[in-house]
């Protein structure tokens, strides 16, 4: 963790942004989070333990996060911009339930040799892949 900060402090120094308690405390608490989380759930997140920090901050922070390539941005089927960790991790595919909104990750190896190939077929270098699957999800189905 002591390395993404590092990185976080370095792209803010290198735009002209101060290193702020607040940024390092969402850091943080974005780092130890769940993944998949909106800025809102974030900010609900630190406001017991942070009363001080304000929605606004913690979603300029997420942006620059996303900016400086430490989260990304995902979309999943609704409004809001969820943001995951983008490091040191492998590729990683999202099933996404259409009635509760779970957003449950798995990694496929053959899947993901699916796509190389199909990328090559095609001369093609790929930067980055994305793959969702939207259904219901068991407890959903249960409900109905
Ligand atoms: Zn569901
Ligand atoms: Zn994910």
């Amino acid at each position: 963790m002591g390395s993404v900060r590092d990185s976080f402090r370095e792209y803010l120094s290198d735009h002209g942004l101060k290193t702020t308690r607040q940024r390092e405390i969402i850091l943080d608490e974005f780092l130890s989070s769940p993944s998949h989380l909106s800025a809102e759930e974030l900010y609900l997140r630190l406001r017991s333990n942070h009363p001080n920090i304000g929605y606004a901050t913690v979603y300029r922070t997420m942006k620059l996060l996303a900016d400086s390539g430490i989260a990304s941005e995902r979309h999943f089927g609704d409004r809001q911009t969820r943001y995951e960790p983008n490091i040191g991790e492998e590729h990683h595919y999202h099933l996404i339930c259409n009635g509760c909104g779970k957003i449950i990750e798995f990694e496929n190896g053959a899947i993901e040799q699916l796509l190389l190939d199909v990328a090559g077929e095609h001369q093609f270098t790929l930067s980055h892949q994305r793959l969702e699957l939207y259904g219901m999800c068991p407890d959903c189905k249960a409900r109905k």
